[in-house]
């Protein structure tokens, strides 16, 4: 079957709104190399994005999987429960960087992580608020959606949203915020919009995701951890992107001096299968009523075969520490790069969570045309990349953490001919 071919009855049989980035079709994947259906192989610098940090078919979480397979691969853990889960879920709770009893609850998207952590929130609290910040993305769930701070397109045409949900501005250098700005406006938030008292939580990505790969600052987060201490208020770190070793660390609140205290978490999590998670203290955690939380499929058992060898293979071969050095690699062959690329205006990110930001070099305007220009460049050349930013104006690089160095320097080289031209 040709791409071609492929290409016209997709735009017959699937709607426009579920768009679509590459006109190949994938046909096979190991690690870093994905093969289409014409038998072109591409260098895969999204990994589905940011799921695969141990790559496309780790022969490790292969076999986990496997084995699964010949078990069991649905009972509906709250009908049968199985034992895999729970002690994913004992990993989990000792992994995150809460200290003191944790639980963890598991589910399959990241959207509905973050529909779970916003329930367990407002069960905890009995109040209803929620505030979300600009750029964030938080799902497409018409509760993600609607704290996702974005609207164009995840929102056009999709309202009304649930009601109670707030955005205050992100702190970023790049877009001239800085945290006390991003403080007051919260301040004002309460005094303009909602009582305090009647938030339930603050949900924050650590580094904003499809918002540009923008780090929150550490005395932002320390703000916000004051914030919710004075009125009671849940912070919950939505870690669906920045999780499983993608910064440097297992998660990126262990950059920070300040704990959260639920996590969501998917992605990553199981190395391509579909699972996701929410973690933290197990008072909050405890709030729901039984049967308040799961789902049919929530924590199937093929993927939490999957996100144990993935924790396993993170360990072993010490992916964290893999996540710095090519991402201190990455970011000082970009730098390397701005000269002769003037429009690309800065590098930044955390571990291998880096973006590279393109500004019109005259007028200082966002430029989306340029990253689209680079990402085509790279397409061209073999190299599938990703854009984000609230302007898509960001090159987002989220190579699998196991990718071979070889192939990494390759794809280092395919950067400076798109750069440059
Ligand atoms: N939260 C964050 C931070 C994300 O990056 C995403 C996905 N890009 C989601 C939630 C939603 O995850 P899913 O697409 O699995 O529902």
């Amino acid at each position: 079957m040709k791409n071609i071919e492929l290409n016209q009855r997709r735009s017959l049989a699937t709607p426009r709104g579920v768009g679509v980035m590459c006109d190949f079709y994938a046909d096979r994947a190991e690690n870093a190399t994905l093969w289409d259906v014409e038998g072109r192989a591409y260098t895969d610098f999204a990994a589905g994005i940011a799921v695969l940090n141990t790559g496309h078919r780790h022969p490790r979480i292969m076999q986990a999987i496997a084995a699964q397979l010949e078990r069991f691969t649905h009972t509906c853990y709250q009908v049968v429960p199985y034992q895999s889960y729970v002690s994913l879920a004992e990993r989990i709770n000792g992994l995150v960087p809460i200290k003191g009893l944790n639980k963890t609850a598991l589910f399959t998207t990241g959207a509905e992580a973050v529909e779970n952590a916003i329930k367990i929130a407002r069960a905890h609290t009995g109040r209803a608020g929620v505030i979300a910040f600009s750029g964030a993305f938080h799902g497409r769930t018409l509760l993600g959606m609607a704290l996702t701070g974005k609207v164009v397109p995840y929102k056009v045409g999709f309202g009304p949203f649930p009601s109670d949900i707030y955005h205050a501005p992100f702190p970023s250098a790049s877009h001239g915020v800085t945290t006390e700005q991003a403080l007051y406006a919260l301040d004002n938030l309460f005094k303009s919009d909602i009582d305090p008292q009647r938030v339930a939580a603050i949900i924050v990505e650590p580094v904003q995701g499809e918002g540009g790969f923008q780090p929150a600052p550490a005395d932002f987060m320390r703000g916000l951890r004051a914030i919710c201490d004075k009125h009671g208020i849940v912070m919950i770190a939505d870690e669906v992107q920045t999780g499983f070793g993608r910064t440097g660390k297992l998660f990126a609140m262990s950059h920070y001096d300040v704990e959260v205290d639920l996590i969501t978490m998917a992605k990553s999590l199981a190395g391509g299968m579909p699972l996701s998670a929410v973690c933290g203290r197990a008072a909050i955690m405890d709030a729901p009523l039984p049967g308040g939380l799961g789902g049919t499929y929530a924590g199937n058992p093929l993927a939490v075969a999957a996100a144990h060898a993935v924790i396993d293979t993170i360990a072993e071969e010490q992916l964290c520490e893999r996540a710095e050095a090519l991402g201190a690699q990455l970011r000082q062959h970009l730098d390397g790069l701005r000269k002769q690329c003037p429009a690309l205006a800065e590098v930044r990110g955390l571990g291998s969570m880096i973006a590279a930001e393109f500004r019109d070099p005259a007028t200082g305007a966002p430029s989306a045309d340029h990253a689209k220009r680079v990402q085509s460049r790279a397409l061209e050349a073999g190299l599938v990349l990703l854009t984000c930013g609230t302007h898509g104006n960001v090159i987002r690089f989220l190579y699998p953490l196991t990718v071979p160095q070889a192939q990494f320097d390759a794809a280092l080289a395919v950067l400076t001919q798109a750069l440059a031209e």
